[in-house]
């Protein structure tokens, strides 16, 4: 677990949830296997090692908003063999609010694991999306996750404040309605918009997004702030560098910091 503090005193935890594996050429598209393995080694089936980074919100209201879900531990023999996942006795953790950056399985399937208070926040887009599948998105929606988020579903519309410091700021391309949350114009939780620290190359777009234009675009955007602002920047599935300084996103420390971070990694 890393914990960060704001300057205005909101704690935060990032915490790596559980880790799982995808196979490494449709996290990196368009990037040939030469050089995203540099950047995440591969197993004997060509999978990478990810991370389900979430983030608890301490807020000064007293309340715990929690920003994702990981996988939870609703999976069949098979789905953990294709996911390199084993049995996991997940302990039942209570927060406020859980918003939810968008309705993958790997976001929020731990919503199984959780007792949420009040309400999980959504995106009205996202929503919609996710109840209307095509033949691109069925293998990432699942219905079980839906009926839990629906019993404590809250339908935004981002931009939104949804506490003092908090906001929810539309980040679409990888989903059209995914969204990203910003807390106190500080620390930048990405979602899927940049899942690793190696997707701050800007022509690293994952296969699994459905507008790749639309994320380079956005991508760009969101960097260009991020320096501008001094804000600091958690990837979701990154499991070597979780959390990145403003000074850090850019190719050339990418490249200067990313071996050493992920030397020495053993697959089973
Ligand atoms: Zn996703």
């Amino acid at each position: 677990m890393i914990t960060l503090e704001t300057k205005k005193g909101t704690r935060i935890e990032v915490i790596d949830l559980c880790n799982f594996l995808l196979d490494g050429g449709t996290m990196f598209g368009r990037i040939p296997k030469v050089m995203w393995e540099k950047w995440f080694p591969s197993d004997r089936r060509n999978r990478i090692l990810m991370a389900t980074n979430i983030i608890r919100i301490f807020h000064n209201d007293g309340k715990v908003y929690q920003v994702d879900a990981g996988l939870g531990s609703l999976y069949t023999d098979k789905e953990r063999d294709i996911l390199g996942i084993g049995e996991s006795k997940p302990e039942r953790k209570s927060v406020d609010d859980l918003i939810l950056t968008h309705l993958h399985f790997d976001h929020c399937g731990g919503i199984s694991d959780l007792n949420v208070r009040r309400k999980v926040v959504v995106s009205k887009k996202e929503w919609e999306d996710a109840r209307e599948v095509t033949v691109l998105t069925k293998g990432s929606y699942r219905k079980k996750d839906l009926e839990l988020i629906e019993k404590k579903l809250k339908l935004v519309e981002p931009p939104i404040e949804i506490a003092p410091g908090i906001e929810i700021i539309p980040t679409p391309g990888h989903t059209r309605g995914h969204t990203s949350v910003l807390v106190d114009d500080e620390v930048f939780f990405a979602g899927d918009l940049i899942p690793t620290y190696a997707h701050v190359h800007l022509p690293c777009i994952m296969a699994y997004d459905l507008y790749p234009l639309e994320v380079l675009e956005v991508k760009q955007d969101i960097l260009k702030r991020a320096r501008a602002k001094g804000w600091k920047v958690i990837f979701e599935h990154d499991p070597y560098e979780p959390v990145k300084e403003a000074g850090d996103l850019d190719i050339e420390k990418l490249k200067k910091h990313r071996l050493s971070a992920v030397q020495g990694y053993q697959y089973n």
